[in-house]
This record gives structure tokens, sequence and C-alpha cells, in this order.
């Protein structure tokens, strides 16, 4: 069974290979960006001390996260495996996790860093299903609305400069370090993430196939 994480830095294309992949391979797809965005749309106490943390690009505070997480991974879709995206980003997170439900291999999307302020400031993203979608490189059929649901199509605040480039510094300070914990774990898959959508598909597929988990 699958537990995958998919680490990388906001942007290196996590939610766009999650979604597609949790589907073809029957998994649940987990991100915490998009609960914690759902608490704040319902304005919900979590949603509202959360919000200020991500509107400025920072992290929310662990012990609110792990709320979320724990309880999500404890419904019923998870039972078949699950890929996290987006989680865990600090180390903490990741010791939590060990006790929640061990992952059984994480995929670390490499990417240049130039590569990331273009694919964030030209995001838009599905306000009801939160797809992901890219005005220059993965643009949706029809302008302005998601393939799937036909919903309109947001900006998010934090996919502007400013907290993109906090988002980023914060990303080499808290979650970098989890790439040596999870490869002193044998369970780290590096996947070169710097080419288009269906070949980093393609690429997470070969990488899984190579080191299987059977008998975890
Ligand atoms: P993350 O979840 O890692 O923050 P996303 O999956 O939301 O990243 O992708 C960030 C942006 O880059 C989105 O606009 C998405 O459409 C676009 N994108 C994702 N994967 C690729 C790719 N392989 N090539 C080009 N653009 C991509
Ligand atoms: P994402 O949708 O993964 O880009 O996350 C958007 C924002 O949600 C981040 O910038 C953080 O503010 C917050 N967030 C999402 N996941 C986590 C997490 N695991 N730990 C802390 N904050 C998170």
């Amino acid at each position: 069974m699958h537990r995958l994480i998919f680490l990388g830095p906001p942007g290196a294309g996590k939610g766009t290979q999650a979604t597609i992949l949790a589907r073809e391979m029957g998994l649940a797809h987990l991100s915490t960006g998009d609960l914690l965005r759902a608490a704040v749309a319902a304005g919900t106490p979590l949603g509202v001390e959360a919000d200020r943390y991500m509107r400025a690009g920072q992290l929310v505070p662990d012990r609110l996260v792990l709320g979320i997480l724990e309880e999500r991974v404890g419904e019923t879709d998870t039972a078949a495996g699950f890929i996290l995206d987006g989680f865990p980003r600090t180390v903490p997170q990741a010791t939590a996790l060990e006790r929640i439900a061990p992952a059984t291999r994480v995929i670390s999307f490499e990417i240049p860093e130039s590569r990331l302020v273009e694919r964030l400031t030209q995001r838009r993203v599905c306000s009801t299903c939160g797809t992901p979608y890219n005005l220059s490189t993965n643009p949706p059929a029809r302008p302005g609305v998601c393939d799937r649901d036909g919903a309109p199509l947001a900006h998010r605040s934090d996919d502007q400069p400013e907290p993109v480039r906090t988002r980023l510094k914060v990303y080499w300070e808290k979650t970098a370090p989890l790439l040596d914990y999870y490869a002193g774990r044998g369970l780290l898959l590096r996947v070169d993430a710097d080419a288009p959508v269906d070949a980093v598909g393609r690429r997470i597929r070969a990488a899984l196939a190579e080191r299987p988990t059977e008998g975890l």
C-alpha cells in the first residue's frame, strides 16, 4: 500500500501531480493547504488563526496543522493509501506523522528556483476543487473555468510576488531539512520536476516501480 509524501518547494508541481496520480492510483489526495483554505473560507476558529500566517506566506503553527491532518487521515477514503501534498513541512510534523501513519515513500520534486516564481505568479486554482492551472504552461480548456467542475478559477492571495518570496525562504529554512531526514531513512526518491506535466508523472510512476514498497 502506498502512503506517499510529495515534497518540494511551492510551485514545484506537487498539487498538479497529486491530483492526477491519486485518481489513477486509487489513493486519497490530502493537501493541508486545501484543508486550511477550506477552514479559512468557513470562518472556523482554526481558519481565523491560520489566515494571517497563510496571507504572509509563513507556516501555520504545527499544532494547528497536525490537528486537521490527523482528522483527515482518519477518514475512510484513506484506507487504500494516500498522497500527502504539502505535509510535512517541518521536522516536528515529520516525527508526528510517524506516529499517525508512517510514509512508505517520499517523492522529492527537484526544480531550479528560477522556475518557481514564474509558475506561482501565473498559477490559477479552481475555487471549489482546488485543481491548479497555469496561464502559460497549463491553461484550462476554457479561459477562467475549471475543466473538472466548471467553477471559476481564482488567483491565490499568497501567489503575489511578496508572499511568494517569503514562502520560498521558509521552504529552504524549515522544509528542505526533510530531504536529509527522509534520505537517511531510505525513503527518498528524487524526481526531476522541470519537465512537462505528463513527463513528470511518468518519472514519478517509474521511480515508484523501481523501488516497490510491497511488504512494507
Ligand atoms: P505545488 O503544489 O508544488 O505548489 P502546483 O502543482 O500548484 O505546485 O503547480 C504550480 C504551478 O505550476 C501551477 O500553475 C501549475 O499549473 C504549474 N505546473 C505544474 N506542473 C507543471 C509542469 N510540469 N510544467 C509546467 N507548469 C507546471
Ligand atoms: P500550499 O497550498 O501547500 O501552497 O500551502 C499554502 C499555505 O498553507 C502555506 O504557505 C502555509 O501557510 C499553509 N500550510 C499548508 N500546509 C502546511 C503545513 N504542513 N504546515 C504549515 N503550514 C502549512
